[in-house]
């Protein structure tokens, strides 16, 4: 009889490099295959399940709305999307939002904000720059906006529009604006690159830079929010405010879900102007509300960050110990180190082999973004593996 990865590569597109095991279950922070071995997982739905697997006032909150109203579109009002939409703001300071169905689709929606704001506001400005390393999704604006050439090729020609200028440097995002520039887009920490913080001063500077010359600043906070690096937009941790901010990942604790969220003239769709079909349903709504209330009631943005420093003080010390670290990144819960002279894909294979689930996102580069709810025993037990794990190769 075929294996499920023999049906798979029949009929499924193959775009995805999976690692060769079958999920089949989750609880907190474990996950289990369909031969019963458990594994910690440090990837969370690359950093969508912040409260872990199967937590119950997720699972009760969906299971109770499901049987109640799953959708209804938006030609109609639900009570749902109207309290999430006041939690979201509130918790991110921003005036409004439109949800989503996905990091990638809030994107394009933030460069369609951008657009109009451009013609509404700066003679038709329309030039968003973005960095070098970014990523804001695979549809094709946000491809335009991704600041790595691998993703854009078999696609091109980009949409016009874009320029990319190095992370964490002012003075290239000085001299790439022009009079046809409307807005900044950054991930205030690069994810899929690597986890990449901005530096302390950087953020600050480009606001200020934004401010000087009437430009928008969009901050793609698909996988810094949440409360992943300690507080709810990664923004609020720099001290500052984004005028357009895109949000996913975890947003619903793992239901498929995105928000655009703007605030002031930024905020400038009019009837028409956007649309969503299945975006911010009863569903996902509710279990949004359940997600971010069950942050909020358990501090899990506290114990984010100081997870994320007692995790990256032990990785601090395995790369002293071990010399086969080169470096140690992170903010709270979003972290990554590179290796020297290991393949990164070859840890996350020796990991998984001992029961513990990584990633690794380029040859020499292997991420962690848990859950939010991971304890300091379970990051002493996910030091161990990987402790053995890089001793064998
Ligand atoms: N923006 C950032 C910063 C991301 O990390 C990602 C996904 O990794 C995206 C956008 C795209 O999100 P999605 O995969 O939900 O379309």
């Amino acid at each position: 009889m075929a294996t499920i990865f023999e049906r798979e590569h029949t009929v499924y597109m193959p775009t995805f490099k999976r690692q060769p095991v079958v999920l089949v279950r989750g609880e907190g922070c474990y996950v289990w295959d369909d031969a019963g071995n458990r594994y910690l997982d440090l990837v969370a739905g690359i950093a969508v399940n912040v409260l872990g697997h199967a937590h119950p006032a997720l699972v009760g909150a969906v299971t109770e709305q499901a049987a109640t109203l799953i959708h209804v579109s938006n030609l109609y009002y639900n009570k749902p999307q109207v309290e999430f939409a006041e939690l979201v703001t509130s918790l991110t300071g921003m005036d409004q939002v439109f949800f989503t169905n996905s990091g990638a689709e809030a994107n394009e929606a933030a460069i369609k904000l951008a657009r109009k704001y451009g013609k509404l506001h700066k003679d038709g400005a329309y030039g968003i720059i973005t960095a070098t390393h970014s990523f804001h999704g695979r549809t094709l604006a946000a491809l335009a906006a991704t600041g790595q050439e691998k993703y854009q090729k078999p696609f091109a020609p980009m949409i016009p529009g874009f320029q990319h200028v190095p992370y964490n440097d002012l003075d290239a995002l000085r001299a790439a604006t022009s009079d046809t520039t409307v807005a900044v887009m950054l991930e205030p920490v690069q994810g899929e690159s690597g986890i990449y913080p901005a530096e302390a001063t950087y953020l600050r500077d480009v606001r200020s830079w934004c401010d000087s010359q009437g430009l928008l600043l969009i901050l793609d906070e698909v996988q810094s929010g949440i409360g992943r690096t300690g507080t709810f937009l990664a923004a609020q941790g720099y001290g500052i405010a984004a005028d357009i901010t895109t949000l996913a990942k975890g947003l619903c604790g793992g239901l498929p879900a995105g928000a655009l969220l703007a605030s002031g003239a930024a905020s400038c769709f009019e009837p028409g102007d956007h649309g969503s079909t299945l975006g911010g349903n009863p569903l996902v709504c509710a279990a949004g509300l359940a997600t971010l209330r069950t942050i909020l009631d358990n501090d899990l943005m506290t114990h984010a960050a100081t997870a994320g420093q007692y995790f990256l003080e032990r990785l601090e010390a395995l790369k002293v110990q071990s010399g086969r670290i080169a470096v140690v990144r992170g903010r709270g819960l979003m972290l990554a180190m590179d290796l020297i002279d290991v393949s990164a894909a070859d840890l996350v294979s020796a990991a998984r082999e001992r029961g513990l689930l990584l990633n690794n996102t380029g040859p020499g580069t292997v991420r962690m973004v848990p859950p939010l709810i991971i304890t300091t025993a379970q990051i002493d037990d996910a030091m161990r593996i990987l402790e053995e794990a890089l001793a064998t190769l």
